[in-house]
């Protein structure tokens, strides 16, 4: 536990940056935990209403200003902020470290070197956004949403962040904050980012504080013209319905159930590869991300093969150095349900040996279960932890079947010899990825989900569009 033994510091913020300005919140205190010691790091003053009204005021007031501006002038703004970000990597990892949980090194390489990437690629899709087109005797205008509300999870800090903010400001909306009561010390530090490197007064405004409370003002709010929300299914349902009274633009970046299909004709070299990397997929922040493969579909003839790699790969994902902590001690509980007999159904064996747990903090065991039934709990939930399911399939068919009886849509993989045919399954599978025989992330490349994972799209030229509305001149 290196990472955890370092002295603790208490980090207060006091202050909301509204407006351009750092000033009192008006809200009550709120103590934020380190979740692989339990200790408190941070004592946060949440925003009250008033500083609701406030940062959406501001929002408002600087939109036309900042929509104007050229996008040389956008462009250089949010090149510096970029640049002090960089600048400042290893503060943002040691924070999110801290507050989110995941080992150091994964917190610089996952929870800010992948922000930036998404940075380079949204400022790079700028340089050829098409605000204007010709069509006919139309001009058509891509402009602006207005005042875009960002509400983010915890389980990516500054990530999930990241790709809402900087497509929006981008495009030339303004934007009001609301991070995750649990991980809000890196939006802290980003709005020094942003003020350091001299974004326009009331382009971007922070204002923490519960979902219930400042999450629900911003999503009622009249002068709100879009709500970009990432977080669980049942959240995303409450704000949709929320937001209809205004009949606002809702982006939804939900949940996922994503599946790694290994087809019939994949070989032993590449189905030990196909292994390795769902689990490290699967596992990946403490198997806190939407994305994560956590069902592995295998033919049924493979299944031994499968678990003995499966778990020579699980063992390698020891606590505390490749693997964080959980964020809360519901969130273990939640994941601890998962783990009961009977969630996998009646024929569910666990292939992994258990690690022991330290004696503070949030920790479960990383668990890969087998002969799971696709029709249970453990294959239908959102485990959101390091527990990885394995079904078996009788043909290709019935492998691409069970990846498509979720009621997510987000991600998925697919892994056979044959390359063509492996594409072929990519298409039939009803997601907003899928990535084949190992396909690198791509931080240009649109990322959403069908079915009830959400709507609409982030990062690169798709996140920006994201943020746009569509308007017709006729000449
Ligand atoms: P969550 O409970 O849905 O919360 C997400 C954010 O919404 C938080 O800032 C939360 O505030 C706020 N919120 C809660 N209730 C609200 C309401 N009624 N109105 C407005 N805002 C409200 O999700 P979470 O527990 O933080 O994150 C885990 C979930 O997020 C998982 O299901 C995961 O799959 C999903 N996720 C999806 C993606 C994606 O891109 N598709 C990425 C990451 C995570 P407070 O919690 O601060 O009160
Ligand atoms: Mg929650």
């Amino acid at each position: 536990m290196t990472d955890a033994q370092r002295p603790n510091e208490v980090t207060r913020e006091s202050e909301l940056y509204i407006d351009g300005v750092w000033s009192p919140g008006g809200g009550f205190d709120l103590e934020v935990e380190n979740p692989s010691t339990e200790e408190v790091i941070g004592v946060i003053t949440q925003a009250s209403a008033e500083d609701v009204e406030r940062a959406v005021a501001a929002a408002k007031a600087a939109f036309p200003g900042w929509s104007t501006m050229s996008v040389p002038e956008r462009t250089a703004v949010l090149r510096r902020a970029r640049d002090v970000l960089a600048e400042r990597a290893d503060m943002f990892a040691d924070i999110i470290n801290r507050e989110q949980g995941s080992p150091l090194k994964l917190a610089r390489a996952l929870h800010v070197d992948t922000p930036l990437a998404v940075m380079d690629a949204t400022i790079e899709a700028l340089q050829s956004y098409p605000f204007t087109a010709e069509l006919g005797n139309s001009l058509i205008r891509r402009e602006p949403a207005g005042v875009v509300a960002a509400i983010t999870p915890w389980n990516l800090p500054l990530h999930q962040v990241i790709v809402k903010v900087i497509p929006a400001l981008a495009a030339g909306a303004t934007v009001v904050l609301k991070p995750a009561g649990l991980t809000p010390l890196a939006a802290f530090e980003l709005a020094r980012v942003f003020d350091a490197a001299g974004l326009p007064a009331g382009v971007f405004n922070l204002v923490p504080g519960s979902g219930r409370v400042v999450g629900d003002l911003l999503t009622r709010h009249p002068d709100v013209d879009q709500v970009s929300f990432t977080g669980s299914t049942p959240v995303g349902r409450t704000i949709a319905g929320v937001a209809a009274a205004t009949l606002k633009r809702v982006t939804l970046e939900l949940g996922g159930k994503s599946a790694s299909v290994v087809l019939a004709d994949t070989d032993d070299e590449l189905l030990a590869k196909a292994v390795k990397i769902t689990v490290g997929n699967c596992f990946l922040n403490g198997g806190q991300t939407c994305t994560a493969l956590s069902r592995l579909i295998v033919p049924a003839d493979r299944i031994e093969q499968t678990e003995q790699l499966a778990a020579a790969a699980a063992a390698k994902y020891q606590l505390g150095t490749r693997l964080g902590p959980l964020i809360s001690a519901d969130q273990r509980k939640e994941v601890e349900s998962f783990l009961e007999a009977g969630a996998g159904g009646a024929d569910a064996v666990t292939v992994t040996t258990v690690q022991p747990l330290p004696e503070r903090g949030h920790w479960v065991t990383p668990t890969v279960v087998s002969r799971v039934d696709p029709d249970s709990r453990l294959a239908q939930e959102e485990v959101f932890g390091p527990v990885l399911s394995i079904i078996a399939a009788a043909d290709d068919d019935e492998a691409i079947a069970i990846a498509n009886n979720s009621i997510y849509g987000l991600g998925g993989a697919v892994w056979g010899s044959d390359e063509q045919a492996a594409l072929d399954a990519a298409a039939r599978i009803r997601t907003g990825q899928v990535d084949v025989n190992g396909g690198a992330f791509n931080p240009a490349a649109p990322f959403g989900g069908y079915k009830q994972s959400g709507t609409g799209r982030e990062f690169g030229t798709y996140g920006i569009d994201d943020v746009c509305e569509i308007k017709a001149v006729q000449r």
